[in-house]
């Protein structure tokens, strides 16, 4: 070979091989992996024993609710299809199957995506992406994000939904967010995961997991369809009453562990507990200190002309189109010109100039609108959840800055029928608002419904928007007079105060609402529900306050409510006294995600209105002379 032109190639070969680096290491992740059991094959297979919590860093709330955890939860209808959510999903037995997404111009990895056998997709962006605001919706999978650090990709997890850490009950909350690194060494994968929990962790929960690279494997299809599997009371929700589980000690029995031990707890994880046990005692789950009052209007797409509205009191439903606007409730009143002022940009931002092609050309001129555009159409209804000022309040104003044409089937002159949006509510919320307490002022004339429903639900009695709206009465609920509105195309549930990602619900007995009309109303929202895949997406819900839901955050927060309620009516048939109930905290488990010791809301006003609301109290504790008869 001549030996300069050998120079020559090795020169060229050798700034091939350096372009072809990339700026940054980019290790490829792609392909098909097999988790291989090296280790936690308890965890990977058939799922750990009840009552095992060791060495995990939970908080004492997470203790006691993995404590009345049933195992028979799972054949709940809400919870069959539920997939293994983004932190647990890598160690659950399945195998892993990565692909990746290239940019076709400069060809870089814009997305890895992780699925297994029962998991919804799971994108991985690392196009520099923002994380989408904190009110969005939640999923299994949550939101990731990742940058390179070397040869391993960091990936950074938010808006995951409620989930867990381990499969024997022990919670992971809403309020959580993971951090992974994902590592390969030849044909092994390694993936750390940490957890941080404000609810359920004192500390970072770090777990690793291996994978080995299988180049025949396949991850099958995963149908899942949800059956009847037991034949149980509607509403009902299987839990332990607390002290009533028999498996708690079961692991530290058969394997001769401590039980301390397996109680779990940051502690346990060092070396001196092995010598000296629990020296700290276990802290009492308290509720966060309360945040600052949220007032600042903030808007968040929902679906097609759905928005919601947040941060004007209680969350506002707004469609947007051509025929106007449709407010589901009105906001505090001092939030009004801010409301406003946001319905005006959303009706502005609309493109209402190009009308839809269809009318023959002698009727509708394709050349006449020379693309300027009409103005948009004013707010036409607003439709009240309940009488509440945060939801009301704005009534007044909202009302008169929009203008409708509505009422019975009126003949004759209606010319002055056209003042003002319509105000859609239950008669139980006009009522109230014409029979004020003490100290509270008669609404004025233009704050009040002007169409008011006494049946079960009531119907716009035409399209708006494209759809259909119905207003749905949930009897003694937050109130006396709640309604569900349910935008039927778009498949959006405005709940009103029936439902909250923020606190407990809210029950004001006072003017007619029960604990158990707020479990009816949220198995009414589940029952008009449907999933688009895997317990997720598919009807959306605007809770009264707090971040957009869909049926699976409500399913929790039902579980929540009812077994709560479960407990509060076990210490009534005790006889037990609203201190004794309250001193027994029914909703310690809870406490960290939805209680407050402040506010206008507080965790005794919500274990009150239980405990009222069932009947407690009512009756002097029953002291049977003789032994009660044993029921055939
Ligand atoms: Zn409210």
């Amino acid at each position: 070979m001549n030996p300069v032109r050998s120079a020559v190639s090795a020169v060229f070969f050798l700034v091939i091989s350096f372009t072809a680096v990339p700026a940054s290491a980019q290790v490829d992740f792609s392909g098909e992996w097999a988790p291989r059991f090296w280790e936690d094959q308890p965890e990977r297979v058939p799922g750990p024993e009840l009552g095992d919590y060791l060495g995990i860093p939970i908080s004492e709330a997470a203790r006691l609710r993995a404590d009345a955890w049933d195992a028979s939860i799972q054949t709940l209808p809400e919870w069959q299809c539920r997939p293994h959510s983004a932190d647990y999903i890598w160690r659950g037995p399945s195998n892993l199957r990565i692909s990746k997404e290239v940019d076709p111009v400069s060809r870089e990895i814009t997305a890895f995506h992780a699925e297994w056998l029962r998991s919804v997709d799971r994108a991985i962006y690392l196009d520099g992406r923002p994380h989408p605001p904190a009110d969005a919706l939640h999923t299994w999978a949550g939101f990731s994000t990742a940058k390179w650090d070397g040869d391993m990709l960091t990936v950074t997890v938010t808006h995951l939904k409620e989930g867990y850490l381990r499969r024997n009950g022990l919670p992971r909350s809403d309020k959580a967010t993971l951090t992974e690194h994902w590592m390969r060494n030849g044909d092994i994968l390694t993936v750390m995961t940490i957890i941080n929990d404000p609810v359920y962790l004192t500390e970072p929960f770090v777990r690793t997991t291996d994978y080995e690279l299988d180049l025949r494997q396949q991850v099958p299809p995963y149908p899942c369809g949800v059956v009847q599997e037991v034949d149980r009371k509607k509403g009902e929700v299987p839990n332990f009453l607390p002290g009533t589980n028999p498996y708690t000690t079961e692991f530290a029995t058969r394997h001769k562990i401590a039980a301390d031990a397996t109680r779990g707890g940051a502690d346990t994880m060092y070396p001196d507990f092995l010598a000296k046990g629990r020296t700290q005692p276990i802290a009492r789950p308290e509720a966060p200190r309360p945040g600052e009052a949220d007032l600042q209007v903030r808007l968040l797409p929902v679906r097609g002309n759905v928005y919601m509205l947040l941060g004007a009191g209680g969350n506002i439903t707004v469609s947007v189109g051509r025929d106007g606007v449709l407010m589901v409730d009105a906001g505090r009143a001092q939030m009004t010109d801010q409301v406003l002022a946001a319905i005006r940009q959303l009706q502005n931002d609309l493109d209402l100039r190009d009308t839809p092609l269809g009318s023959g050309a002698e009727t509708r001129s394709s050349v006449a609108s020379r693309h300027t555009e009409p103005p948009a159409k004013p707010i036409r209804y607003i439709v009240n959840t309940s009488a509440d000022p945060d939801h009301a309040g704005g009534n007044e104003k909202v009302r008169m800055a929009g203008r409708t044409f509505t009422g019975g089937n009126v003949a004759g002159n209606i010319a002055d029928a056209g003042e003002g949006a319509a105000i859609l509510a239950h008669e139980n919320v006009l009522q109230r608002l014409l029979e004020p307490e003490a100290g509270e002022q008669k609404a004025p004339p233009d704050a009040q419904p002007t169409d008011t429903y006494y049946t079960d639900s009531m119907k716009l009695s035409h399209f708006f928007n494209g759809e259909g709206i119905q207003l749905i009465h949930q009897p003694s609920a937050h109130t006396q007079g709640d309604s569900l509105v349910w935008f039927r195309g778009s498949d959006v549930i405005a709940a009103g105060d029936i439902y909250s990602t923020v606190s407990y619900p809210v029950i004001d007995a006072r003017h007619g609402g029960t604990i158990n009309g707020v479990i009816d109303g949220l198995n009414r929202i589940l029952d008009l529900s449907v999933a688009e895949f895997r317990t997720e997406g598919g009807t959306l819900v605007v809770p009264g306050h707090g971040r957009l839901s869909d049926s699976a955050d409500v399913a929790y927060y039902r579980d929540m409510v009812t077994i709560i309620r479960d407990r509060v009516q076990a210490m009534i048939d005790k006889g037990m006294t609203l201190d004794q109930v309250k001193a027994a905290r029914p909703t310690a488990d809870y406490e960290p995600r939805y209680g407050a010791t402040s506010g206008a809301w507080t965790t005794d006003m919500f274990v009150e209105a239980v405990y009222v609301t069932l009947g407690g109290g009512k009756k002097p504790a029953p002291k049977p002379a003789s032994p009660p008869a044993r029921r055939k």
